[in-house]
């Protein structure tokens, strides 16, 4: 409940996405079949995710789970595809979410999910648009999971990373009617510092230390001794 509470401060909205890491593997939640979907995208090939054994040494940081949070009590719904957590998400602002919104779910059912670092959460913005038909939207968390990265995979397979490369690809297609350049949206959601896995976290600081005494050790000979 405590960790909920901060992020409604931040984001009253309250969308958000859960990321499963590595395999996926939910821990007993009792969750449908369908919300422990977990596509995998293997780093070097940009084809369309397919669910693939994790190769050892990559981490497929695919989003995993969709979970909205109720405006009314708090609890946390699992979405059970991306389509429908896309539809929620567009219009969130003008049609909060209650857990009456899904089917035979009440206030009174116990949470879906807890928002706990048994996985890694991240932070979704309201509002965005829904993805266009053909179109398809990708978020990747980097692997240090200091943030993610947004691009959409075209009908023709191509990725777009920005509104500008957006323009020039429907300016160069123009069989593709009804899509306009402000139905794409490259916002990313925020990572939840606290639901990092504690071994990137602890790679990161042993890499800001090493540096840190590397810099120290290149400075030792003529920094001035601070004077109190
Ligand atoms: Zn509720």
């Amino acid at each position: 409940m405590d960790l909920v509470q901060p992020s409604l401060g931040m984001d009253p909205a309250g969308v958000n996405q859960v990321w499963i890491r590595n395999q996926g593997y939910l821990p007993a939640c009792g969750l449908p079949e369908r919300a422990t979907v977990v596509s995998e995208m293997s780093q070097a090939s940009p084809s369309p995710a397919t669910p693939t054994s994790s190769k050892k040494g990559s981490t497929p940081n695919t989003i995993g789970l969709y979970a909205v949070q109720c405006g009314e009590c708090f609890k946390w719904r699992l979405i059970s595809n991306e389509d429908e957590y896309e539809d929620i998400r567009s219009k969130l602002l003008e049609e909060p979410f209650t857990c009456s919104k899904k089917p035979n779910v009440s206030c009174n059912d116990a949470a879906d999910i807890e928002k706990d670092a048994t996985r890694t959460w991240v932070i979704d913005k309201p509002n965005i648009p829904k993805t266009p038909p053909g179109f398809k939207r990708k978020l990747v968390l980097r692997r240090d999971f200091s943030k993610l990265d947004a691009h959409y995979v075209t009908p023709t397979g191509k990725k777009v990373r920005s509104s500008t490369e957006v323009a020039k690809y429907l300016e160069e297609n123009p069989d593709i009617k009804g899509v306009a350049v402000g139905d794409f949206s490259f916002t990313v959601p925020k990572v939840v510092e606290e639901t990092i896995p504690k071994d990137v976290i602890e790679k990161k600081a042993s890499a800001r230390s090493e540096k840190k005494a590397k810099d120290s050790k290149a400075g030792d000979a003529k920094a001035p001794v601070p004077k109190e």
